[in-house]
């Protein structure tokens, strides 16, 4: 732990190290390569077969000899045609031309496309004069240029990317061995939340936190599952939790985890696991609660206490339930986190000692070639959600004064910037 005015903090590293650890890789399972986009592999994906796998033409034009037309311009005739999907119907001799469109296999016997622009159809198409001399292997794709057979193409851990699906379909592999998606329940807590669009009673607040968190936990590549609203009451509480452990590989609960908070949700998930609570040396989303609960079914399913201010739940969720749910995923290090890249700040950032690092929402814009740009995105409470919903990334902040207007700062991007530079 680390203090600051007495006040002890977890600080941010560790609290992030001891999430990891609680939460391990979901038992794989072979599933059709079709519907796995971002899904992560669990085994090496290994080549049985060369890609290409067989010698083809890049180019239309005719397949010749490279000796044959070393003295040009030559006239050779035109023995047959070879389309794509159809092998010639006989090898190639000396001094001899097919045409050949791309992608038809190279007949046996030649050794050397020529590109059509380079030639003069003569006598009717029956012969062609042939413009350019060309080398040994002009325009042929050989076997296994792409990848040869007992190529490990892809490692455990890689996510299933378009490009890698397509190398999968190239190698004719239509099964893979992948973590699951995670189920991720969603629970909020509070006796003021009400949802919907009645008029609020005196005291009430709308809870924005559940359908944000459920609409992160999508767009993060999981299964988001609702578990409602608790009302600050034990039973509703450790019932809602129950069936998210029961039905999910991970639950995340907003609010209730504040040091003066009505302990309720802390009473509840202390009895049903081993949780940590932590005041992480963070600004905002400085309370924080982990542990993993043991599933009726004997799974161990980690358990996200998230603070319930509305910017901190989702900054906690970016720094600490994302990263562990990617793990959950099968993400390896470092790439269960969010990348990290210089920017230079268009204004200052300020901001005073505490002992805690902080997460500015700001707006970064990629400007002359590509260079990172920030400014602040709105007011900066824990509160104000909206200043979060204009921001695309955090800026960190580590403790002290801040950067200055043009100074370098770091920052966490939680979406693409907008690049200037593009017609
Ligand atoms: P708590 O962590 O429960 O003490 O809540 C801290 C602050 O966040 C309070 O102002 C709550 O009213 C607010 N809050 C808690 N849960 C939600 C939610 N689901 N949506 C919006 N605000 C919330
Ligand atoms: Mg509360």
């Amino acid at each position: 732990t680390t203090s600051y005015g007495g006040r002890s903090m977890t600080p941010l590293d560790e609290a992030i190290a001891h999430v990891l650890a609680g939460c391990r890789p979901l038992p794989p399972a072979s599933t059709p390569a079709a519907g796995a986009r971002g899904r992560v592999l669990a085994a090496d994906v290994v080549a049985a077969e060369p890609v290409p796998s067989f010698a083809n033409t890049a180019m239309d034009g005719y397949a010749v000899r490279a000796a044959d037309v070393a003295v040009v311009p030559v006239t050779l005739p035109v023995v047959a045609e070879v389309a794509a999907g159809h092998p010639a119907p006989r090898p190639l001799a000396a001094g001899e031309a097919m045409r050949i469109f791309t992608g038809a296999p190279v007949p046996e016997g030649a050794d050397a496309v020529v590109m059509v622009e380079r030639t003069e159809r003569r006598d009717g198409g029956k012969a062609v004069e042939i413009q350019v001399s060309v080398d040994v292997g002009n325009h042929v794709r050989e076997p296994g240029e792409d990848l040869h057979a007992g190529q490990r193409v892809f490692g455990a851990g890689d996510e299933l990317t378009p490009a890698r699906l397509g190398v999968l379909a190239s190698l004719g592999i239509d099964e893979v061995t992948v973590h699951p998606r995670p189920r991720v329940g969603v629970m909020s807590t509070g006796d003021e939340l009400v949802t919907g669009s009645a008029p609020l009673q005196p005291g009430q607040i709308r809870d924005s936190n559940r359908p944000a968190l459920l609409a992160l936990v999508e767009h993060a590549g999981f299964e988001p599952v609702d578990l409602g609203r608790a009302p600050d009451d034990e039973a509703a509480i450790a019932a809602g939790l129950a069936r998210g452990v029961t039905t999910c590989d991970a639950v995340l609960t907003s609010g209730g985890v504040s040091m003066g908070d009505i302990d309720l949700v802390k009473v509840v998930l202390d009895r049903l696991g081993d949780m940590r609570w932590m005041q992480v040396a963070i600004r905002p989303a400085k309370p924080l609660a982990f542990g993993v609960v043991r599933s009726p079914d004997k799974r161990s399913v980690p358990v996200f206490g998230l603070p319930g201010n509305p910017v901190s739940s989702l900054v906690s969720f970016e720094l600490f339930a994302r990263p562990g749910l990617r793990r959950l995923a099968g993400y390896p290090h470092p790439r269960v986190h969010r990348p990290r890249m210089a920017a230079t700040a268009d204004e200052a950032l300020t901001r005073r000692p505490d002992g805690k690092t902080h997460f500015v929402r700001v707006l970064a814009e990629a400007g002359e070639r590509g260079a990172l740009h920030v400014r602040s995105s709105g007011g900066q409470g824990s509160h104000q959600l909206a200043a979060m919903a204009r921001a695309n990334a955090l800026a960190v902040l580590p403790d002290g004064d801040g950067v200055t207007l043009g100074g370098r700062v770091e920052v966490i991007l939680l979406d693409e910037p907008p690049t200037q530079g593009w017609a």
